[in-house]
């Protein structure tokens, strides 16, 4: 089959294996009176059969959404990940750090800091390089990994943090796949880009995170690292087995989102005839292909509730929905709430006690 070009290895055979048809950016939040269209693009995910990268096919330009505030879960994330890289040595008292960071925050500067490891400023080389879901955002990953491998220090070590396209695949999160994240990692398909600069994965720690995210360190070869230890083999190894190469497992996101995309549009259209009313909760970029895919409107859902005074007088990406502040639950009284962030569920519950929250499919 002849495909795009890969991001990481330029090979040209691979599997289209996710197609959620025109998307607008889904961090383009426009005013609730602009009446649209929104500007759409094809949002794919193609895995590239000589490396192993699923990665994103088209690369529309598309505005970064921009640091937000940092979610708890990311700050408690990055505490634990510094202790455990710590307790493995890898962090002593006077090395110098290179971060890459993600657009969307979750800096792990001033932790470093904390335990003496300081940023280098200008371009030189640094004992830890440190990528915390950055890479990601690169539409070239083999020249973004180029550039890291080459400020790792001699005898240093190279520490990508990502989301775990083996949690993608366990957790049906289809919903991941998004403009502006160009690469969906496994260990599989990291250590074969690795290996083309040089450097070889030695360990790994998984974390709660998103479902399950990993944090990898790696090695160059010619300082004579040690090969893959155990956690480093047993990840490998379970990703395979989940299937992170296969293109007819990855195919699962594909009946997951229709099957995910239909239970919504069938429960809301029920909803409605019956005369009751759904309001969507948490304006999140992730809501947005589903909210599209399923082909809902605000016949369906006439309006989604978000706390951020930001997101107050904007409407739904791709949708004529809007977002309207908290005091519209008490106001419309809604029948059923749709959350689109499980983990705001407690929250939700907690700030509005008179709601019970209804689940769509
Ligand atoms: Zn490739």
């Amino acid at each position: 089959m002849d495909g795009p070009a890969c991001r990481a290895c330029r090979g040209r055979t691979g599997h289209l294996v996710l197609d959620l048809g025109e998307q607008p950016a889904c961090d383009y939040f426009p005013r609730s009176d602009d009446p649209g269209p929104d500007p759409v693009y094809p949002l794919q995910m193609w895995l590239c059969s000589l490396c192993g990268l699923a990665q994103l096919v088209a690369d529309p330009t598309v505005p970064e959404e921009p640091r937000g505030a940092e979610p708890a879960a990311l700050v408690a994330q990055a505490a634990e990940a510094v202790d455990r890289v710590a307790a493995a040595g890898l962090l002593p008292d006077g090395h110098r750090v290179v971060e890459y960071g993600s657009p969307h925050g979750g800096s792990w500067l001033g932790l470093l800091a904390q335990r003496g490891v300081r940023p280098v400023h200008g371009g030189g080389p640094a004992e830890v390089v440190l990528d915390c879901f950055g890479l990601m955002h690169a539409a070239d990953q083999s020249a973004a990994l180029a550039e890291r491998a080459a400020r790792v220090a001699p005898g240093g070590v190279l520490l990508l943090q990502y989301h775990s396209l083996g949690t993608i695949i366990r957790c049906g999160q289809w919903n991941t796949l998004r403009h502006g994240h160009y690469g969906y990692y496994s260990a599989p398909a990291l250590t074969a880009m690795l290996a083309v600069h040089g450097f070889g994965a030695v360990t790994a720690w998984r974390f709660e995170l998103y479902g399950g995210t990993v944090l990898l360190a790696a090695r160059r070869e010619a300082d004579g690292a040690d090969g893959p230890d155990g956690p480093m083999r047993s990840l490998l190894a379970e990703d395979i087995r989940v299937g992170v190469r296969d293109p007819a497992v990855l195919g699962g996101l594909q009946r997951d989102a229709e099957a995910r995309a239909k239970g919504l549009h069938d429960w809301l259209v029920a909803e409605r005839s019956s005369g009751r009313t759904v309001l969507g909760y948490g304006a999140a970029s992730r809501a947005v292909a589903l909210l599209r895919r399923a082909g809902v409107d605000r016949s369906l859902m006439p309006a989604v509730v978000d706390a951020s005074p930001a997101k107050q007088g904007l409407r739904m990406p791709g949708t004529d929905i809007p977002v309207v502040g908290p005091a519209q639950l008490a106001a419309r009284k809604p029948d059923a709430v749709l959350l689109f962030l499980a983990d705001l569920l407690q929250a939700v519950r907690a700030a509005h006690p008179e709601l019970e929250a209804g689940g769509g499919g």
